[in-house]
């Protein structure tokens, strides 16, 4: 057993273990973790400062979970999307992989809560040959995007068997791995991780950080080792009522990953998932902080705030309402709120 698979094995998995750790009740969790599996690295539980604060909120159950809400169970209908087992094909060149079902801290928020098996601990199915054919037999897709779970839960051998067969497919541009390990279970990014993931180039990872809280020394180190590796690093951050819809954490957040050399990629608005809706925040908040960040922080700072439809019909970028057109001009508001006049260029017609 590697040392990783010692600390993951040491996992708090039971409300009476929680409860010797916070002051906690245990008794009101039991229903929501039957329901909704807990997992917390000791690690991960380590953060927490106080009930409630940005950390607690992102890992310890909480019976609101278990309220009846309108929301889907898949609402991103990856089921239909799934063509065959663990394979999502919603855009023509590109398509998901999910290769685990497994995390090293099970997020409230997940939006794969309702469909991930969390018994198992790494696989998310039995065999990969189907989605390998598929790729094959369709030259249009050019980019995978491995997820889960989390890939990074796989064990190297596990891991470069997938890579491996990915590579040998000639019209794969690129691989993407999305992983919240770096501030879930530090200790998995060993160098020798990274020399194997090396040789599987050009391999982009995007990192799962939600908080400034869940920068700390040990992932500091963990994104350092997988950027030496010269893999490009992005981050997509999910926008969580009572964790960081709020102007200052997110602009906080943004920097501190650029110091990681981690790229901001995304905002998520939360997917409408039943069992999360006490994480949902308005999407005017969500422009509310676009704004916080356009033009106050550097433009590397600022991500894209994206909406992923419900039904599978993909994601929207949106951004604060700063256009109006007058004619041929354009009214644009800045940074500071003032609105300036632009001549826009000239449209081609079509004769
Ligand atoms: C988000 C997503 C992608 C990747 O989208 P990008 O905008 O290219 O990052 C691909 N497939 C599915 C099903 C997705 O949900
Ligand atoms: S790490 Fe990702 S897949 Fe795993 S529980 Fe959290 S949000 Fe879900």
């Amino acid at each position: 057993m590697e040392r990783w698979q010692r600390i993951l094995s040491e996992s708090i998995t039971d409300p009476d273990q929680l409860a010797c750790h916070l002051p906690i009740d245990p008794e009101p969790l039991r229903p929501v973790v039957a329901r909704y599996p807990l997992r917390i690295t000791r690690y991960y539980l380590s953060l927490i400062r106080e009930r409630d604060d940005p950390v607690w909120r992102q890992c310890i159950p909480d019976p609101l979970e278990l309220e009846p809400d309108a929301l889907s169970l898949d609402p991103l209908n990856e089921k239909r999307l799934s063509p065959v087992p663990g394979l999502i094909h919603r855009y023509p060149d590109r398509v998901v992989l999910m290769v685990s079902s497994a995390c090293p801290t099970f997020c409230r928020f997940c939006t794969r809560k309702n469909r991930l098996d969390r018994k198992g601990n790494a696989r998310f199915f039995d065999s990969m040959e189907a989605a390998y054919e598929y790729i094959e037999r369709r030259p249009v897709i050019r980019d995978v995007i491995l997820s889960g779970g989390d890939p990074l839960l796989l064990t190297d051998d596990g891991l470069e068997n997938i890579l491996l067969r990915l590579q040998a497919i000639p019209h794969l541009e690129m691989i993407r791995l999305n992983t919240r390990i770096p501030v879930t279970l530090p200790e998995r990014i060993t160098q020798q991780l990274c020399l194997m993931l090396k040789r599987y180039h050009p391999l982009y990872i995007n990192t799962h950080i939600n908080h400034p809280m869940e920068i700390t020394p040990s992932s500091m180190e963990a994104c350092a080792v997988l950027a030496d590796a010269g893999i490009p690093l992005g981050n997509q951050t999910v926008l969580l009522k009572g964790v960081n819809d709020d102007p200052e954490v997110m602009k906080q957040l943004m920097q501190k990953l650029l110091t990681l050399r981690i790229r901001p990629y995304y905002i998520h608005q939360m997917d409408l998932v039943k069992g999360t809706g006490h994480f949902r925040t308005s999407v005017q908040q969500g422009l509310r902080i676009m704004a916080a960040l356009r033009g106050h922080t550097s433009g590397l700072a600022t991500p894209s705030y994206v909406i992923d439809l419900p039904k599978g019909k993909g994601k929207v970028a949106v951004l604060p309402d700063e256009v109006k057109r007058q004619g041929e001009t354009l009214f644009l508001r800045n940074y500071m709120g003032e609105i300036i006049a632009y001549p826009d260029g000239k449209e081609e017609t079509e004769g």
